[in-house]
């Protein structure tokens, strides 16, 4: 990291040992504490997290960074400061937030999401740092710095969508825990998982956000040659929720310890607000599940989905299977447009 980058890094540990030191020793920090401990956080899991909370007032970690010397553009530059839109001087971002603070791989305070303790109709429920040189939303993963060794021990990588599933995970002994920053899972996200595991355990939210993230996730994800399986919640829960209304021993258990295989997590997906009594329901169903698994299964899989689908469907096997074929040739022509054409012109197709 370049000297600047170091001189950011320092500005956001500062804050998060101020923003941590409000919340444990001071009455203003009270009502967020209260706030924490009815959301089943421990002391020890916020200092574990180095959780904080940051005044309402306009300028307190302004002045406070000033007072250790800061000058007017490395407040900006910080992100922890924002410049007044009339006349001049600046103003917190952060005011009023449960602060946590996002880490870097060593451990380093690089940015943070701060929320609202009541969620209100007006005010964004978190608001996290901007860009900077040392924080890019696309490639941070919360968590990394204290998830690393458990997903070595693993071989396992556990990817929920938000750091406080992330946080109730860590309470379930769930340590190989990682989220991203509230963003969609980029190539970058994925380049640096593939440095700590080949497993991944995608987990989120069961409302309808989190079954379309999840699929998103595990598409690019066994793309890029992840074994992916997808841990579902029921009803609209998320991980977090889950936690506490059924414990931890049972998210431990009957969540992460029974994910989905890939195919079958995408036919669930694929099932979900369809009723089979309409036809065109049934059809696009099978449909979906028969180009899933064209060109991307094995044999055994193939049998086993099939199988299901004639289950589910109560269509013959037969017929499936000659539909799946069908799909299964065009995937191939359309996967290798040049060999086909190439092996077209040297011997002309067969009939057989
Ligand atoms: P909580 O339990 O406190 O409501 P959550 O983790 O369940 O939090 P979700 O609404 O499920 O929150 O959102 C998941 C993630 O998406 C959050 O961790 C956060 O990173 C991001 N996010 C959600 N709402 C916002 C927002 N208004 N602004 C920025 N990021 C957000
Ligand atoms: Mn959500
Ligand atoms: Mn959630
Ligand atoms: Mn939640």
């Amino acid at each position: 990291p370049s000297k600047s980058d170091n001189q950011l890094i320092l500005m956001h540990e500062f804050a998060a040992d101020m923003y941590h030191h409000i919340l444990l020793n001071t009455e203003e920090g009270q009502a967020a504490l209260d706030y924490l401990e009815n959301r089943g956080f421990t002391r020890e899991m916020i200092e574990r997290y180095r959780i904080g909370w940051s005044l309402p007032e306009w300028n307190y970690m302004a002045t406070a960074l000033q007072r250790k010397g800061y000058s007017e553009e490395e407040l900006m530059n910080s992100g922890l400061a924002i410049q007044r839109e009339q006349g001049n001087g600046f103003f917190d971002r952060f005011r009023g937030r449960v602060m946590f603070p996002i880490m870097n791989e060593s451990g380093k305070v690089i940015a943070f999401s701060g929320r609202i303790l009541e969620n209100t109709k007006t005010e964004a429920k978190y608001m996290n740092s901007p860009e900077s040189p040392i924080f890019q939303k696309s490639q941070v993963l919360y968590n990394v710095h204290q998830a690393r060794s458990a997903i070595r021990k693993n071989r396992k990588i556990i990817l929920f969508e938000g750091f406080m599933d992330v946080i109730a995970a860590g309470k379930a002994g769930v340590d190989n825990a990682l989220a991203t920053m509230g963003t969609s899972l980029t190539p970058q996200h994925i380049r640096a998982m593939k440095r700590f595991a080949q497993e991944i355990v995608i987990c989120f939210d069961g409302d309808d956000a989190g079954w379309e993230a999840a699929k998103r996730a595990a598409i690019a994800l066994n793309e890029d040659k992840f074994k992916v399986e997808v841990a579902v919640l029921p009803g609209k829960m998320d991980p977090d929720d889950y936690v506490r209304e059924h414990g931890q021993d049972a998210f431990r258990e009957q969540v992460i310890g029974k994910p989905h295989a890939f195919i079958a997590f995408a036919m669930m997906h694929a099932r979900r607000h369809k009723n089979f009594q309409y036809e065109n329901d049934l059809l696009q169903y099978v449909q979906e599940v028969l180009q899933l698994l064209a060109g991307r299964s094995s044999p055994i899989e193939r049998d086993l989905y099939i199988k299901q689908l004639a289950n589910e469907t109560k269509l013959s096997e037969e017929a499936i299977l000659q539909q799946y074929r069908k799909l299964e040739n065009r995937s191939i022509e359309q996967s290798r447009p040049e060999r086909v054409a190439k092996t077209v012109k040297r011997e002309p197709k067969r009939i057989t």
